[in-house]
């Protein structure tokens, strides 16, 4: 099958350039990428209900024969409507179609066909809207591929045919047969062949469970190849001494919460053991102070001669830790400087050389932490922020600036355990699971569309108290053309209630110089409103701020839409959160529900796993691994089975350099080449 990825999409018929382009937004340009790209679900078109019969509110199948149609009529907004009437020979419905006038000639002559929708009861009446149409002929269990606008899952349908039938008579499977064996998994041929045309639903259940158990092999081999092997013992001099965690705990200008003691003591521990250097997850809810919890640990690490890395995600952050921990440990001699993409030349020369002689005690910044001129005379401790952002070869990089210096992870984001496996590899957890006293939940509402002015209204009674609001709205510049950008959102508040507030606008395009110049006046109360993309989603912190108002909510996820709800609730005023979304599906007001019911961030990522499947831990490529299709953690059985798998591979051939492993030595490069990371050779 190797060779199919050689053979461009274009080979197979009604494929021209046009198509190309558009197979190519779902990231398939040959032949093999379409055989490797899964169908989402499947349809059931093999047994029609008739139109009395046809459960309601579900998705089905119903059979009957076109006895009147209307040609399409044109309505509002130069869309079309065609309605038909069909009948099952004992009852009628009716079927609705916009902007689909085509179909007219195809049912003009009457005809059976099968209709696949949800049909409704609307009194005596049956109707059914925009459901898909085939021909009688065609029943039997249809692909639903992933789509992009103009590429409808029949047509890719139509070539996954096409390319089924290129796929050679033998197949060389990536995976050894004896682990097939052992595993009870198919082979690799009969697998393709059945994800996309399963003739019972429990092949194509085979076929996903096979597929899966590939692609969590290959990443984890690949990511042990990536961290290259285990921890080692910390060298001597990382070693603490004493423990300097009281002194530091009465600096702070408040108690620390029990689970923020228990952290720290747990670090301190790991930090004092002689076998091996702390490998730690510290994982806080928004809010919960981690913060303080890293700037302890520092601490003491520095007391006892070390120097220490904390590197986070995006330029806001990382002034903002340099400005709270300097306002924390700067008095007590101890030296911090900063370091960021947008520091100038000079400065950074001194850092460097700063670095070098040791004068610096602590290194705050982004990933311009790893840059080749950063050189440490002696780090200590590693610790990153909101961790899950950075791609493994960029954690490696700035642990590789010390000789086995200890590292701490902090996370917002709970990981489920097999997941943090994977991508920490062995590490041990401490878990900040209690608010620091008086911080209130936020009250959490949906709305739709229709509210928006009245809940704009509410805005500004809050505004007019003195208080600030945040305005999350979808990304500027992306494909999602049809959805307000930040910018043109911005302006157009100023037609609005909001049109007397000072209004700021931030976004991932602008220079990092500027976000910070926003954040800082936003900070400083010179603005009301910060309409923003997701930038502010991370760590930042304003007391003042008592409103997170999120439009098109349905397009986070909710561990997402929890981040940013935690940028509020953070002083002493009452705070809100306003999700916006005319999303009617089922699903999605569930999962935005669960918002309004919680506050509590370890149920919303576990709800959200529940509910979208742990696809998205992978999906969003927070994790910094490669995007993964069809891996799915609710079968945490085949996880630790590929993790078995993969241990005993790599045991005997660390290198992957046996002929039998070759198929997965390529899938690995494969996997990996499209995160760009070419660490693996
Ligand atoms: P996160 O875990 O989200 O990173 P932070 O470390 O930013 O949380 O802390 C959030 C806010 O809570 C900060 O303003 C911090 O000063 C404050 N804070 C942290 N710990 C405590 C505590 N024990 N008592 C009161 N306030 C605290
Ligand atoms: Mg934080």
């Amino acid at each position: 099958m190797a060779s199919l990825f050689k053979v461009p999409i274009t080979e197979l018929k009604k494929v021209g350039k046009k198509k190309a382009e558009l197979f190519a937004r779902l990231n398939i340009f040959s032949v093999g990428d379409l055989l490797r790209f899964y169908p989402r679900t499947y349809e059931d078109w093999r047994n029609p209900y008739s139109i009395a019969q046809a459960p309601e509110n579900t998705v089905c199948c119903v059979g009957g024969y076109i006895e009147k149609t209307n040609p399409p009529a044109r309505i509002r907004g130069g869309m079309t409507i065609l309605k038909v009437i069909v009948c099952d020979g004992k009852d009628r419905m009716t079927v609705t179609f916009f902007n689909q006038h085509y179909l007219y000639e195809k049912f003009a002559d009457g005809g059976e066909f099968l209709f696949y929708g949800i049909i409704k009861h609307n009194g005596h009446f049956y109707e059914m809207s925009s459901p898909t149409v085939s021909d009688v002929n065609k029943a039997g269990i249809h692909p639903v591929y992933p789509q992009t606008a103009g590429l409808p899952s029949r047509h890719i349908e139509e070539a996954a045919i096409q390319a089924i039938r290129m796929l050679p008579e033998k197949m060389n499977d990536p995976i050894p047969t004896s682990i097939l064996e052992k595993n009870g998994l198919c082979s690799l041929d009969y697998a393709i062949r059945n994800i996309h045309f399963p003739k019972q639903l429990e092949d194509a259940e085979n076929a996903r469970k096979r597929l899966s158990f590939e692609e969590l092999l290959i990443l984890q081999l690949g990511m042990a190849r990536l961290k290259g092997g285990r921890q080692t013992a910390a060298e001597i001099s990382h070693r603490i001494r004493n423990d300097y965690t009281e002194e530091f705990f009465s600096l702070l200008p408040f108690v620390p919460t029990g689970a923020q003691k228990r952290a720290v003591s747990e670090c301190i521990f790991d930090m004092t053991n002689e076998n091996c250097a702390m490998n730690r997850l510290v994982q806080g809810d928004v809010g919960s102070g981690k913060t303080a919890v890293a700037a302890a640990v520092c601490y003491t690490a520095i007391k006892n001669g070390m120097q220490c890395a904390f590197m986070a995600p995006t330029e806001i952050l990382a002034v903002q830790h340099y400005n709270s921990l300097t306002e924390l440990l700067g008095e007590c001699g101890i030296t911090i400087s900063l370091l960021t993409g947008s520091v100038r030349a000079s400065q950074k020369k001194k850092i460097y050389a700063a670095l070098e002689n040791g004068e610096i005690d602590l290194l705050i910044g982004t990933h311009a932490l790893i840059s080749d001129n950063v050189n440490f005379k002696d780090l200590g401790l590693v610790i990153t922020d909101e961790q899950h952002r950075f791609g493994v070869a960029q954690r490696s990089a700035l642990i590789s600036k010390g000789k086995s210096p200890h590292i701490m992870v902090m996370s917002a984001t709970p990981i489920p355990r097999t997941l943090a496996l994977m991508i920490f590899g062995d590490l041990d957890l401490s878990v900040l699971d209690e608010l620091p006293p008086g911080r209130q939940k936020v009250d959490t509402f949906l709305i739709d569309s229709a509210k928006r002015f009245r809940a704009y209204g509410f805005l500004k009674k809050h505004i007019d108290e003195g208080q600030q609001c945040y305005i999350v709205c979808p990304l500027v510049g992306q494909s999602e053309m049809e959805l307000e950008s930040a910018e043109e959102y911005a302006e157009k508040l100023h037609s609005t209630v909001l049109r007397d507030c000072r209004i700021g606008l931030l976004h991932g395009k602008m220079k990092p110089k500027e976000k910070e110049i926003i954040m800082q006046e936003f900070s400083q109360g010179k603005i009301d409103i910060l309409v923003s993309t997701t930038v502010i989603e991370v760590g930042v912190d304003v007391p003042n701020a008592t409103i997170m108002f999120i439009e098109n909510a349905e397009r986070f996820g909710l561990s997402q839409l929890h981040q940013l709800r935690g940028r509020v609730g953070r002083g002493k005023d009452k705070s809100y959160c306003i999700l916006v979304s005319d999303h009617q599906n089922e699903t999605t007001r569930q999962r935005l529900y669960v918002m309004c019911k919680t506050n509590d961030g370890f149920k919303i990522a576990d709800e959200d796993l529940r509910l979208r499947g742990p696809g998205d831990f992978f999906g969003a490529r927070q994790h910094g691994l490669p995007e993964l299709k069809i891996a799915n953690m609710s079968s945490m059985e085949i996880l630790e089975q590929t993790q078995q798998a993969a241990a005993d591979i790599l045991h005997d051939d660390p290198l992957l350099e046996k002929q039998e492993h070759r198929g997965l030595y390529f899938e690995t490069r494969r996997l990996f080449a499209k995160t760009g990371s070419d660490q693996l050779q």
